[in-house]
C-alpha cells in the first residue's frame, strides 16, 4: 500500500518535471534546434545507424538513417568526413540556429494526421542547413534525413500537464479540508471532534 502510494507520488512528481521541461524546451526551440544523435559504425557489415530526435519551432521529431558501403574505403571517408563536422560514434546533444524543415509526407496516417502528428515509415524527409559544414558525401550545406514520426511539442506537454494539474487540484483540495477541519476543532486526518481532548486525537493518535 505504501509502495503504491510512492509509484503514484512519484508518477505525479514526473509527469510535473516532465511538463515544465517540455514546456521549456516548447520556447526554445524557436531560438535554437537542439539534435540528440546516436550514431553508431559497425566495421565488419560496413554499416552505419543513426538514430535522431530533433527539438525544431515547436515540433519533436525522430529520425532514423542507415547507410550500407561496399566498401571499406568508402565507409572509413564517411566517418572521417563525420568526425571532420564534430560528429562522431556514440551519443551527442548538439544545438544549432532554427532551421526551416521541409517535410513531406506520402502517405500519412489519418487519424494521427488530425492530431497533428505524421508516424510514417521512410516517406518522409526533414531538410536541415546546418551552420557548420556538412561532410562531403552531403548535398551543400544541407542534410537529409528520414523521418520516422513527428508531432507537435504542445501535444506531448498537454499529455503531462493534465496528470500535474489534476494532482496540483487534489494536493490543494486536501489542504483545505484539512485546513477547515483544523478551524472547526476537528481532526486533521480522521475529522473527530477534538473538542474534548488534549494533546493527541483519542480516533488516530493525530498529534495536535
Ligand atoms: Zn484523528
Amino acid at each position: 500500500m505504501v509502495l503504491v502510494r510512492i509509484f503514484i507520488r512519484c508518477f505525479f512528481v514526473s509527469c510535473f518535471i516532465a511538463s515544465i521541461v517540455l514546456a521549456a524546451f516548447w520556447v526554445r526551440s524557436y531560438y535554437v534546434v537542439d539534435i540528440v544523435r546516436h550514431l553508431s559504425a559497425n566495421q565488419k557489415t560496413l554499416q552505419t545507424q543513426e538514430y535522431l530526435v530533433i527539438v525544431n519551432r515547436g515540433r519533436l521529431y525522430y529520425c532514423e538513417d542507415s547507410m550500407t558501403y561496399d566498401q571499406a574505403d568508402g565507409f572509413d571517408f564517411a566517418l572521417a568526413a563525420d568526425a571532420e563536422a564534430g560528429e562522431r560514434p556514440g551519443t551527442s546533444w548538439t544545438f544549432e540556429r532554427p532551421f526551416d524543415e521541409w517535410v513531406s509526407i506520402m502517405n500519412p496516417i489519418p487519424w494521427l494526421t488530425r492530431l497533428g502528428i505524421s508516424a510514417n515509415r521512410s516517406s518522409e524527409s526533414i531538410h536541415i542547413d546546418r551552420a557548420r559544414p556538412a561532410p562531403p558525401q552531403r548535398l551543400g550545406d544541407a542534410w537529409e534525413v528520414g523521418v520516422e514520426m513527428n508531432m507537435p511539442i504542445w501535444e506531448l506537454w498537454l499529455l503531462f500537464l493534465i496528470p500535474s494539474l489534476f494532482w496540483t487540484f487534489c494536493f490543494l483540495r486536501g489542504k483545505r479540508r484539512s485546513q477547515r477541519r483544523w478551524e472547526t476543532a476537528h481532526c486533521r486526518k480522521c475529522n473527530y471532534d477534538l473538542r474534548a481532548s488534549k494533546g493527541r486525537c483519542p480516533e488516530c493518535g493525530t498529534p495536535f
